[in-house]
């Protein structure tokens, strides 16, 4: 390892590092051989009770290994620069998908897709998202990307003109996993930004943990008084839906409202929600 520090390779290691050159060889040219697939989790708007979107969340469907999650392969690909097609990929087919969706009749459906601090870097990217809105005749607000707080604290100058591009042709930027990273506040509040995503970890505990709570409280409130919405990540549960409604969250996403879903079981799951509700006129028993 060098600088006096030694490993032993053991027969874990070994494996694990043979896993990772099998997922970097087989990374390369992912998208353009179709084994990426998206799944879609679907986010509860808490005042209308509609779901409002869904978030895009990328799987590799590995020849040999299975469904590979994100985690396994998006750090990777941002360390070899695979994350740049894999990224004009996602952006591609979830808007596909959500123009898809929307001519079905869910019209004013949202997409949320994520995105790496490497595609930020290449200066097409605020013209390749223009174009790719234009192909699928979708206006600007169908799309809403997906920034860590790590990615969005990079180059504050860098960064504040391009969302301010992107603000410019209509599409919205939430900051993910809020609360994990380490955000000025006093710098967020420079960014026009549309959203918040309150990391999961805060929710889960939100009502045995005081700390969690409070941090939650207070991040709604920062959002709404600057203007910005907020998504409580992570919701498994009925009583955290409540305590985060009580808090005066905006949306939720999390099991609770459903996992994320294949693309056909996503359409179940919005023609499920568009029917009437329970409690409503019910339609007639007698077969005609
Ligand atoms: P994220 O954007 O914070 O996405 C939320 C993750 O939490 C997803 O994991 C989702 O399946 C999981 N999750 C949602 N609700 C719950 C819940 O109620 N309980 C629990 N325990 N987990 C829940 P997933 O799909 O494995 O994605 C992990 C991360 O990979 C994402 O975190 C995102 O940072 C990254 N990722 C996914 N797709 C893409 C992509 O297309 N591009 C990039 N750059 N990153 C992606
Ligand atoms: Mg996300
Ligand atoms: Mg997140
Ligand atoms: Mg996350």
């Amino acid at each position: 390892q060098g600088r006096n520090n030694y490993q032993f390779i053991t027969p874990a290691l070994r494996e694990s590092m043979q896993m990772q050159l099998a997922l970097d060889v087989g990374l390369r040219g992912v998208a353009r051989r179709g084994e990426l697939v998206l799944h879609y989790q679907p986010q509860l708007d808490l005042r209308s009770g509609l779901i409002i979107g869904v978030e895009a969340l990328v799987r590799w469907q590995h020849p040999q290994l299975g469904l590979v999650p994100p985690s396994n392969f998006i750090p990777l690909a941002e360390e070899t620069g695979q994350i740049e097609p894999i990224g004009l990929w996602v952006l591609e087919q979830a808007l596909q998908q959500v123009a898809l969706w929307r001519q079905a009749g869910h019209a004013r459906l949202r997409v949320a897709v994520n995105v790496s601090a490497r595609q930020l870097q290449a200066d097409s990217f605020v013209g390749e998202v223009a174009r790719a809105l234009e192909r699928h005749h979708l206006p600007s607000n169908a799309l809403e990307l997906e920034l860590t707080e790590g990615v969005a604290m990079g180059d504050p100058e860098r960064m504040a003109t391009l969302l301010g591009q992107l603000r410019r042709i209509g599409v919205a930027v939430a900051i993910d996993d809020f609360g994990t990273g380490y955000s000025s506040l006093a710098y967020l509040k420079q960014l026009p930004l549309s959203c918040l995503k309150l990391d999961r970890s805060f929710v889960s505990d939100i009502e045995r943990d005081a700390n969690d709570a409070v941090i939650c409280s207070a991040s709604i409130q920062l959002a709404h008084s600057l203007g910005v919405g907020v998504v409580a990540e992570g919701v498994e549960t009925t009583s955290q839906l409540e305590f985060l409604r009580h808090l005066g969250c905006d949306v939720v996403q999390g099991y609770f409202i459903s996992r994320p879903l294949s693309s056909a079981d996503c359409s179940r799951f919005l023609q499920e929600e568009a029917a009437p509700r329970r409690g409503g006129p019910t339609p007639p028993a007698t077969p005609r």
